[in-house]
């Protein structure tokens, strides 16, 4: 198995900004975001199951997932976030391994905003944090979606603090300069992860 490297940060930390950087070096890049949407997308069994679990209304007329429901719901009824997790969190871990299996490049990341709050990293051989303080982090999420700063700070609420994270990384990488600065960090840690990588193989 590949040397894998689990890539986290809060919103608007730069893990985006770092993966592009990692998969301009070749490095394959599995998004678990990317992997929450595709589970339940139509003709996922994940779908019928959410479906089975809340009932008809979770679906649009189209088939596909009704969101702004589903996350109205879980807002009113607390209990129902776990139900939902229940059912979605072992399919996007099994879908993230399997990617992860089929990747070829020299190491593999796995980027994910929560990859400690819901134990993605026990998928990893290391992990790399890019952190950002928080006014940094508002300015970059909302100049990027336009998301207001209440909307921002509700999220950087549900996210797992700064400073356990800082704790829980084998690395951080502080993303508060320029591009260039951050790509410069990550060039070196990429040194050492092809050396990681070359030691696990052998
Ligand atoms: P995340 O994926 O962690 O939410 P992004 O990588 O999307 O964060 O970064 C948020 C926004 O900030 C993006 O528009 C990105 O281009 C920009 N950005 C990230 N790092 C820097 C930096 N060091 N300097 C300037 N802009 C940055």
């Amino acid at each position: 198995m590949t040397f894998i490297l689990g890539l986290t940060g809060g919103i608007g930390s730069g893990k985006s900004a770092a993966s592009a950087w990692f998969e301009s070096q070749n490095i394959t890049v599995v998004d678990a975001d990317i992997v929450a949407r595709e589970v339940v997308t139509p003709g996922q069994n994940t779908l019928v199951e959410i479906q089975r679990a809340f009932g008809e209304w979770v679906l649009q007329d189209n088939g596909e997932l009704n969101r702004v429901a589903l996350r109205e719901h879980i807002f009113k009824v607390p209990e129902a976030r776990k139900t939902l997790e229940q059912i979605t969190h072992p399919a996007i871990r099994q879908s993230i391994i399997q990617q992860l299996q089929r990747a070829h490049s020299a190491y593999v990341i796995l980027v994910s905003p929560l990859l400690f709050e819901t134990n993605q990293h026990e998928l990893t051989d290391h992990t790399l944090l890019i952190d950002a303080n928080e006014s940094l982090q508002i300015q970059r999420a909302s100049q990027r979606d336009g998301q207001s700063v209440e909307q921002i700070q509700n999220i950087i609420r549900v996210q797992m603090p700064r400073v356990n994270k800082q704790a829980l990384a084998d690395d951080v990488v502080l993303n508060d300069g320029h591009l260039e600065h951050l790509y410069q960090q990550l060039m070196t840690l990429h040194e050492k992860y092809l050396a990681l990588a070359e030691k696990k193989q052998s």
